[in-house]
């Protein structure tokens, strides 16, 4: 008897040759608007084998409870923050990121802010067109090589961030709270590993790269900004709130920091009239520093590859307990 095809349900964009490799064994419906669309997901759901989402469809307990034969959930991404993992867990469900896939765009998100917010001679082009000539006013930026890096949360895209500063000549200093003084990546990326409070000092540039957890919300605060070099600039592309924007964005217009460039925010889509708008040396981005045409193929097709396998061994193992062979 030939076995029913097994049914994936797609909530938000993935790369159409990813849907092409998926079809070939299962039955795909794929609709980017689902994630907006919560009652159709529900029912698409009730007899679906697998869901993959990015960062905006939230997969809560009781979303899983309307979908009893869901064994996969794909995340085209890494951060699990709209996932809840336990429910998965205590359901048997197999929850599968894209590690890794998306670090090369980030880490060339972060290197690109601290280029252009070091140097800080690339945002007057509207002046330069009016026929103003603000040669003194942007003639006091800094390069990159020589100054130093801080690295905090030293994962894999705070890795490869240390890796493409040293690059450029950058010192580099990383504070990790569960990596140990003596691990290979510090001396394998020539990362001088540090205190969080001597890292923060220590630096012109300090780029976020923690998961948002009870040990990271508002990591970077009032008190620990107000320990930078005042021509610092800090990067965070990891997850919004580790870093008080209000306290940022106070920073910023008060001039004790040199600039900023946030692409995560507290609410996402930020709100207008959040305390940041108005402050100077601001680059502001819209959650897609993970996001490239080459890294959106690259997580699409590792994210495509990984639920086909975890839904054939999982068909593989029923028929096997069941005396069938396929
Ligand atoms: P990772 O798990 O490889 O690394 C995270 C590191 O943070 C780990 O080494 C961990 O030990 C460390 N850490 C945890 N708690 C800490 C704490 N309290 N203090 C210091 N370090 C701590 O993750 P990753 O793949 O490198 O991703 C890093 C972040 O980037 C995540 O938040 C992820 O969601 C985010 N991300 C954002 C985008 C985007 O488009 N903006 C894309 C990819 C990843």
């Amino acid at each position: 008897m030939k076995t029913p095809r097994k049914k994936i349900v797609v909530s938000e964009f993935i790369d159409a040759s990813a849907i092409e490799s998926l079809e070939r064994h299962f039955d795909v419906h794929a609709d980017a608007t689902l994630v907006d669309q919560p009652g159709l997901l529900r029912d698409l759901l009730a007899d679906a084998d697998a869901l993959i989402v990015r960062n905006r469809t939230q997969v809560t307990a009781a979303l899983l409870d309307g979908a009893p034969r869901l064994a996969v959930v794909g995340r085209l991404g890494v951060g699990l923050d709209n996932i809840d993992v336990g429910a998965c867990g205590a359901r048997g469900i197999h929850v599968i990121p894209a590690t890794g896939a998306n670090a090369r765009a980030v880490a060339e998100y972060v290197i690109a802010a601290s280029l252009v917010l070091l140097r800080g001679a690339y945002l007057s082009s509207d002046a330069v067109a009016q026929g103003q000539w603000p040669r003194p006013a942007l003639s006091n930026g800094r390069e990159v090589a020589g100054s130093t890096m801080a690295v905090i949360g030293f994962g894999g895209i705070g890795q490869l961030v240390a890796q493409l500063a040293c690059a450029l000549g950058m010192r580099v200093v990383g504070y990790d709270a569960h990596i140990p003084a003596d691990a290979a990546c510090w001396r394998e990326t020539a990362t001088r590993c540090a205190p969080f409070a001597d890292a923060l000092r220590a630096a012109d540039v300090v780029s976020v790269h923690v998961p948002l957890v009870d040990s990271t919300a508002n990591l970077l605060g009032a008190a620990q900004l107000s320990t930078l070099k005042p021509h610092a600039v800090v990067i965070n592309t990891s997850r919004g709130g580790v870093i008080d924007e209000r306290a940022l964005a106070d920073a910023l217009k008060h001039g004790r920091l040199g600039g900023a460039a946030l692409d995560v925010f507290a609410d996402e889509p930020l709100k207008a009239g959040s305390p940041l708008a108005g402050a100077p040396n601001l680059i502001l981005t819209p959650h897609i520093a993970g996001l490239t045409v080459q890294s959106n193929a690259r997580v699409s097709t590792l994210i495509a590859s990984r639920v086909t396998d975890a839904l054939l061994d999982d068909r593989r193992a029923a028929t096997i307990s069941q005396g069938v062979s396929t």
